[in-house]
Order: structure tokens, then C-alpha cells, then sequence
């Protein structure tokens, strides 16, 4: 069904890897060689790319297809490394240069290394966060940690909750093979999205919670109230619009006991 349409097609779109400016030529990285038959099957060859993924010469190519394949999916080289230099015989290519907010996050030093990545993918899988949650729960077009800096800083209302997502392990950070310190962005990133209007209401409970936790008494208590009521609130109060924590998720089960008074009752046992 889909070899049909490619033979059919007028025109082929791909996405591009790298584009050199020494040559002037682009560059996409895939597996299943999709990008080739679309672009040799079409008259027509467009390419559209970011603006940071330039790179300065040919020779530098090499390191970055092997950073690419080797962080993404563990393989030396991928499958299909396609390189576009000119328009086949009586073709046309034609190359597209995406801004779209690039070079004002250029402009913001805590943030352009952000710009230096290269879509492998390797601090996703290596994310605590996104390894239990899945890319949905992101609601963003690049999930994971990157994905967490890139929306946050492109939309700061709409994604103010996503460095918010993050345990700061800086698991990410160690992987990036082009060293992009996502967990120091991401932690900066915080102070801003507490800024916007969306997060009002943490910033209510975040420093309710800190006022609770400078007081362990009245924190203790406050614990032994909370599970208390909570498993008798009535589901309308639970997941009350409001409630913008639980629109898209479920409430765990209140435990019965604080973790503090689990701990003791385990030592009482391991004294006896
Ligand atoms: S931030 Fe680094 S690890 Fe994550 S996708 Fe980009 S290059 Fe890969």
C-alpha cells in the first residue's frame, strides 16, 4: 500500500540529521531508508531542518553520525546515512530553515546548550521519569528530559509543569554524548515556570509544604489528619477540576501509616 504511494509521489519531505557548510549539503540518519526512497522516488526533494543543526565541514560528519547511532540505539553506524548534495537530473531541491524560537534560545546563555543536541534519544531511556511515565505523559512533542527544556522554554505557560518531572538524578546529564547539562536547565527552568500564571498553585503548596516541613510537629500531625480524611473525601472533591494534579491521574491509596512510623515499628522488631 505505503510503495505505491512512494511511487506515485510528487514530491518527498525528509527531516535532516546534519547539514554541512562547508558543502552545503544535508545529511539524514534513519534505519528503514525511508528518507532515500521518498527523495529518489520524487521529483521533487524537500529538506527542513533547525538551524542549529549545522555543522562546519565534512570531516566533522563522521564523529557526529557515530555519536548519533552509538547513543540512540547502540549500533556503530546507522542503516541508512544519506547525504543530499544537489537535485537529481531535472529534479529540484529545495531546503528549508526552521527558526521558530532557535535564536532566542540562542541568546539565553543558561539555556542555548540545549541547542547542541542531536535527537538521540539516549536521555529518555536512561530518565527515570520517562522510563516509568512513557512519552504520552509528556503531552509535548519531544518527551524526556530534553523534550522538558525544549517545551518549557518555547511554551513556558503550557509546559510550566514539565521541569517539575524530573528527580534531578542527572542520569541525563551523564549520558549526553554533547555534554548538555539538562538537569541544571531543568532546575533553572523551575524557578522560572513558577513564575507563570499555570503554576499559582503550587507555588501555594510548595511553600505551605515548606512552612509544614521546617515544623516536624505539626507536620507529623498534619500527616496523621490527611490520611485520616483523605480516604473519606468523596470522589467529586478528590478529583475536583481544580485539582489540576489529578485531572490526568489516579490518586494512590492512602497508606494507613507514616513512613516514619513504619521505620520505627521495623527497628522495634529488629531490636526484639
Ligand atoms: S539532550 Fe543529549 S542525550 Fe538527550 S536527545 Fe539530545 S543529544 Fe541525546
Amino acid at each position: 500500500h505505503l510503495r505505491q504511494k512512494f511511487l506515485n509521489s510528487q514530491a518527498a519531505l525528509t527531516g535532516v540529521n546534519f547539514a554541512i557548510a562547508e558543502t552545503g549539503g544535508v545529511v539524514t540518519v534513519t534505519n528503514e531508508g525511508n528518507a532515500n526512497m521518498g527523495v529518489h522516488l520524487s521529483p521533487i526533494q524537500i529538506h527542513s531542518m533547525g538551524i542549529e543543526k549545522v555543522i562546519p565541514k565534512a570531516e566533522h560528519l563522521g564523529v557526529f553520525t557515530r555519536l548519533l547511532a552509538r547513543n540512540a540505539t547502540g549500533q556503530q553506524i546507522s542503516v541508512f546515512t544519506s547525504h543530499f548534495h544537489r537535485p537529481k537530473p531535472k529534479g529540484e531541491m529545495h531546503i528549508i530553515i526552521v527558526d521558530n524560537g532557535r535564536s532566542q534560545q540562542l541568546g539565553r546563555t543558561d539555556f542555548r546548550n540545549s541547542l547542541k543536541c542531536i535527537r538521540c534519544g539516549a536521555c529518555l531511556n536512561t530518565c527515570p521519569v520517562y522510563r516509568l511515565s512513557g512519552g504520552h505523559s509528556y503531552n509535548a512533542t519531544v518527551p524526556g528530559p530534553i523534550g522538558s527544556v525544549l517545551g518549557s522554554l518555547k511554551k513556558p505557560d503550557t509546559y510550566a509543569d514539565l521541569p517539575f518531572a524530573c528527580t534531578l538524578c542527572g542520569s541525563c546529564r551523564n549520558i549526553c554524548p554533547v555534554k548538555i547539562d539538562l538537569d541544571h536547565q531543568l532546575y533553572a527552568q523551575r524557578q522560572k515556570s513558577l513564575q507563570t500564571d499555570t503554576m499559582k498553585h503550587k507555588r501555594v503548596i510548595l511553600k505551605t509544604a515548606a512552612k509544614l516541613m521546617q515544623h516536624p510537629k505539626i507536620f507529623t500531625f498534619t500527616g496523621k489528619v490527611m490520611r485520616f480524611v483523605l480516604p473519606k473525601l468523596p470522589k467529586s472533591i478528590l478529583y475536583h477540576r481544580k485539582n489540576i494534579w489529578a485531572r490526568y491521574r489516579q490518586m494512590p491509596e492512602i497508606p494507613k501509616h507514616s513512613f516514619k512510623e513504619l521505620y520505627q515499628k521495623e527497628k522495634d522488631v529488629q531490636k526484639r
